[in-house]
């Protein structure tokens, strides 16, 4: 199987977050065919991270993630391009790092592993059951895939998921007085929020937010007991001084909820490749013990997650080309 063959073979599986147990066979069985040790690590009853070895203990690893963003849509190509989901993120790009992996072990290279997770679109639940996996100890680089249009990424935002609650007081609508719009405090909230300049950082940039769902009320007539609205701040420095912002511009109107957080993180410089800071979050940093980070991958994050993902074609081979070189230069 080629390295188009193999993206479209990934691609015709859906495996939107959650549902990741076919792709993770197919990959379990397509290594095993190509003569790799493959575990399968559970993480959750239908759900397995692929580790796939040649030798007890690799330095570099490989890895990326298995699920996508939902919905499912079939792979179709032309002479330049493969469309769908997972084309760039990231089914290209495990088809990029196999064919890679492959090419490094008919070199006679077998200090190399590869790692694929479960649910890096949702809460990186795979990437934090392998934290504590033992090969991590051995693992000295990591190379993770996500779409850096081929750049080595030297630096990634964070991300910091949260709540924003307010509570009033229920009453007939006829009679606002005698009731408390939790909606109107936070619409008050949520604007002073736009204004609010957050700290920055030089390396990282800014810190942007993103309003993404709102929610409250009961009835047209009916004055809101309660409301929320979705946050996604993409962090560029420590959550608690974004955190302590927050406080202060809400000063009590309403509640703050942690989902999740993941700082910034700076990922290895290596010379000769072209660099940048992009503004997403991967796995890594759920993945402390496995080494040091690296991340790399063909095609471009602003397609990612859209009806209209694609992967150039010769994208693919370029980043399966970068990933042996970059293997070689880590191994000395
Ligand atoms: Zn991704």
């Amino acid at each position: 199987m080629d390295i188009f063959e193999l993206t479209k073979a990934l691609m015709n599986i859906p495996s939107v977050s959650g549902g990741e147990e076919a792709v993770g066979f197919f990959l379990r069985d397509h290594l095993s065919s190509l003569g790799w040790n493959v575990e399968m690590q559970p993480v959750s009853p239908t759900q397995n991270n692929v580790i796939a070895t040649l030798n007890e203990n690799p330095r570099v690893w490989l890895s990326t993630h298995m699920d996508t963003v939902p919905p499912f849509i079939p792979p179709t190509e032309d002479d330049e391009k493969i469309y769908g989901r997972g084309a760039c993120d990231a089914k290209g790009i495990i088809a990029a790092q196999i064919t890679a992996a492959e090419a490094l072990k008919k070199e006679g290279i077998s200090d190399i592993g590869l790692l694929y997770t479960v649910e890096e679109e949702r809460a990186s639940t795979g990437a934090k059951a392998v934290n504590m996996h033992p090969l991590a100890a051995k693992c000295e680089y990591m190379i993770n895939g996500e779409p850096t249009d081929n750049d080595l990424a030297i630096g990634s935002k964070g991300s910091f998921r949260l709540l924003v609650k307010t509570s009033g007081k229920a009453a007939h609508s006829a009679y606002p007085e005698e009731g408390d719009s939790a909606i109107e405090t936070l619409l008050d909230i949520l604007e002073d929020i736009r204004h609010t300049h957050f700290p920055h950082d030089d390396f990282f940039g800014e810190t942007t937010v993103n309003i993404g769902t709102i929610d409250g009320g009961i009835a047209l007539n009916v004055i809101p007991p309660k409301a929320e609205a979705g946050l996604l701040i993409r962090l560029t420095t420590k959550r608690e001084p974004i955190e302590q912002a927050l406080e202060s511009v809400i000063r009590g109107r309403g509640d703050i909820e942690v989902l999740s957080c993941s700082e910034p993180v700076k990922m290895l410089p290596i010379e000769g490749f072209s660099q940048k800071v992009v503004r997403f979050t991967t796995d890594i940093p759920h993945m402390p013990n496995w080494g040091k980070p690296l991340l790399l991958g063909p095609g471009s994050i602003l397609v990612a997650h859209t009806k209209d993902e694609y992967v150039l074609k010769k994208d693919l081979i370029e980043a399966s080309e970068l990933y042996v070189s970059l293997a070689k230069k880590l191994l000395g």
